[in-house]
């Protein structure tokens, strides 16, 4: 019967970060800080547990930002070179640092965090990293002679990190490439490739989410321009389905993507979203056990995956955990339905 997961991030607690903002700086420093991401990790991993989460994340306690908290360490990137550009596709200006010479990885980025949380939990155990093509979406660039060009060079980086993270004993790596419903051609011309690169050679599973953003202003204007069926999908499932990715992530609850896109993953496991981020309205259980089943006539009950529409980093910390176990309680549901 189908497993349930998180798209990955989850909200900081107060005595960590500021609530409710994305990039909130630490509220601690130094081993202070670690001891508190570790804590906070700890504690979203039993609330997951608990809930009936079965593939569980460290809700990307340790990181800032979903893609520069892998960036931080990469060398080649100039930090204080600060470019203003429009992002996804000119949604919104965004101030990003600039890579200024040919890109590297100094070291491990999540290994240490990873590890603590694998030794932690018996849970199967989920991470996630930023996509070649989403981190190209949110770094300046003024060294790489093309856009593609720089994601393969920072898909070489990610390939790196991600067999690391297998050897850690990781049993999912999620690419989030929120950029994908923003340059849907790009994604069939290379963005696919990228992500082959960035997961060559991984035997644990690999996971693509691709969502239409957290809930801010932004995406809800954006949001209210795509017209009454939302389509990206559409243009690039059916080679996504051709790819060597097992997972796909797509935001389905309160959305207006049709699910027949499902339809076009037929040789995929689907992650489907029965969470809305955008909502401070916590679902009831028998909504989430309601929400599924559209998805069932286009998955079978083993490639579905009950999942959140994205990741819940800018809600308030008891709706998230309200979320969470409205997920869990509303697949256990809908199996003893189905069973
Ligand atoms: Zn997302």
């Amino acid at each position: 019967m189908f497993k349930t997961t998180v798209a990955g991030s989850l909200p900081n607690p107060a005595w960590l970060a500021e609530p409710e903002k994305l990039w909130a700086a630490w509220q601690l420093a130094g081993d202070a800080l670690i001891e508190g991401q570790q804590d906070a990790a700890l504690a979203w991993i039993k609330t997951q547990e608990d809930a009936g989460i079965d593939i569980v994340s460290d809700g990307e306690q340790f990181r800032k930002h979903f893609v520069h908290g892998f960036l931080e360490s990469i060398e080649g990137i100039d930090w204080q070179k600060i470019t203003t550009m429009g992002i996804r596709d000119d949604r919104y200006d965004a101030q990003v640092p600039t890579v200024t010479s040919a890109v590297k990885r100094t070291g491990p980025v999540h290994s240490a965090s990873a590890k603590f949380c694998r030794e932690r939990t018996g849970h199967e155990m989920k991470m996630t990293l930023p996509g070649p093509m989403t981190i190209c979406d949110t770094i300046a660039n003024a060294h790489y002679d093309t856009r593609p060009d720089m994601a393969m060079a920072f898909a070489d980086l990610l390939n790196d990190e991600a067999k690391e993270l297998e050897a850690l004993g990781v049993d999912v790596i999620q690419f989030d490439e929120s950029a994908f419903n923003a340059f849907m051609s790009d994604v069939k011309e290379w963005g696919i490739e990228a992500l082959h690169r960035a997961t060559a050679g991984l035997k644990c599973k690999t996971a693509v989410h691709i969502c239409y953003g957290y809930g801010i202003q932004e995406n809800i204007d954006w949001k209210e321009t795509l017209g009454e069926e939302w389509r990206q999908y559409e243009e690039f499932f059916p080679a996504l389905n051709n790819s060597r990715i097992d997972q796909v992530s797509l935001e389905c609850a309160d959305s207006k993507v049709p699910l027949s896109m499902i339809g076009l993953l037929p040789d995929k496991e689907v992650l489907v979203g029965a969470i809305d981020v955008a909502s401070l309205e916590v679902e009831t259980p028998e909504k989430v056990a309601a929400t599924l089943p559209a998805a069932l006539e286009h998955v079978s009950t083993d490639q579905l995956v009950a999942c959140t529409n994205c990741g819940m980093a800018p809600l308030p910390r008891r709706v998230a955990e309200g979320k969470l176990k409205a997920l869990g309680a509303g697949a256990e549901i809908l199996r003893k339905e189905l069973a």
